[in-house]
């Protein structure tokens, strides 16, 4: 299904807000990096040919970062310098400190340097006009910092998608409505608004329907202006399941409308013209899970992101499982790591239904369909949902 996830058009982001995103247009450094010649120590600017061991050079001047540009080094002497600042016309290398004793006026030299020792030459990093971020690169703190380096206030990126989410069902109620027997709350509005806005997108919730074909009808033409269309429930094979119906009036081509997939068997996908529509089911865990392995690398491509899929891993059960055979799972986990291993533990809730069941997951278990039972210890891949997973830890100790 992907091909049918492009990228939509593009804005100018500015620096503060730039994060995630994904650059639209090769963009060009501006200018040498660093900007001039430079030293990256603090001691003294020298000709490396004078300053042999032993040799005593008298201090002439200084150069400061930020401060006014130091007049040419002559030959015999050094000048004192800090980190950043100017090298002198002249010098082509810095004694730090730490290898020299100071003496009236003058500096005696413990350690020669070699020619373009502490030197951070003007555009060794980047030279004005290079591809500094390539067209697809996504944008982070280091992007942006070079950016404001670059004197580059704004980006061309592209446009996060509009998502809207459209929920269907005689029972839904909203959070605030007053208690009724035999509704429930709209959850998932809320739930895949919270996942939309995880991957980037902008969740725009469609107030939701009854089971009604008309109502259907025209509340998913209206949900067509948004970039891409979320249905949830409704998609199954009960005589109240009208999306069905309500795609082909509206003239969606569904290719399919079930996956062999546990939680969320019925499912489905079409396209309006060039833009994508995805039919979820209802189950609240399942159009979570469905979202996350169909929705969401979808959604991250027309963000623009050239790797859309969340981390896969190979991980060892915690503790025994079970499942029923006949559909491969994705069971919901807790992660820990022991060593070099990363341990999942399946929470105990796994149905469909049992919103309980998403609490604090760190990982999708892929459970094949062909076993039952499963071992602690057992090897098994999974899909690992974000950065906090319960796997992380500190890199150094405390
Ligand atoms: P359906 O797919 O419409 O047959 O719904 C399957 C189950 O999910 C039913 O128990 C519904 O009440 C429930 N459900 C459907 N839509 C929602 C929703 N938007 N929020 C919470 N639960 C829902
Ligand atoms: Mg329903």
């Amino acid at each position: 299904m992907m091909p049918a996830f492009r990228t939509l058009g593009e804005e100018r982001v500015t620096l503060h807000d730039l994060s995630g995103r994904f650059v639209a247009h090769d963009v060009l450094a501006r200018a040498d990096l660093p900007p001039f010649d430079n030293s990256a120590m603090d001691g003294y600017a020298v000709r490396a040919a004078d300053a042999t061991v032993g040799a005593t050079l008298p201090l002439a001047g200084e150069s400061r970062a930020g401060g006014p540009a130091p007049a040419e080094l002559e030959a015999g002497r050094a000048m004192r310098i800090f980190t950043g600042a100017v090298m002198p016309p002249g010098a082509d290398a810095v004694v730090m400190q730490e290898n020299t004793s100071p003496t009236d006026g003058a500096v005696s030299i413990d350690q020669a340097p070699k020619s373009g020792e502490n030197v951070r030459k003007r555009g060794s990093d980047l030279e004005a006009g290079a591809v500094m971020l390539p067209k697809g690169m996504r944008i982070g703190p280091g992007e942006i910092g070079l950016l404001a380096a670059q004197r580059i206030g704004a980006v061309s990126v592209f446009r996060r998608p509009v998502v809207a989410i459209l929920s269907t069902g005689d029972e839904l109620r909203d959070v605030t409505d007053p208690e009724e027997p035999g509704t429930i709350v709209n959850s998932n509005a809320y739930a895949l608004a919270a996942q939309v806005r995880e991957a980037g997108g902008i969740p725009w919730v469609v107030p939701n329907v009854p089971d009604d074909l008309d109502v259907t009808v025209e509340r998913i033409r209206e949900g067509l202006g948004a970039d891409l269309l979320i249905t949830c429930g409704g998609v199954s094979v009960g005589d109240y399941d009208l999306v069905k119906d309500a795609f082909e009036k509206n003239g969606i081509d569904a290719s399919f409308w079930k996956v062999r997939i546990k939680p969320g068997k019925p499912l489905t996908f079409g396209l309006a013209g060039d833009k994508p529509v995805v039919g979820l089911p209802g189950n609240p865990v399942s159009a979570m899970v469905t979202f996350e392995v169909f929705v969401r690398p979808g959604l991250r491509r027309m963000l623009g992101d050239p790797k859309p899929f969340r981390v896969r891993h190979s991980v060892a059960l915690a503790a025994d499982h079970t499942h029923s055979p006949g559909r491969p799972e994705l069971a919901r986990a807790t992660l820990e790591r022991d060593g070099d291993t990363v341990y999942a533990r399946p929470l105990r809730l796994q149905g469909s239904g049992s919103l309980p069941s998403m609490l604090g997951v760190d990982a999708l278990v892929m459970l094949p369909d062909g076993v039952r039972a499963f071992s602690a210890g057992e090897r098994l891949d999974a899909i690992f949902l974000a950065d906090h997973s319960g796997a992380a830890e500190a890199p150094f100790d405390a």
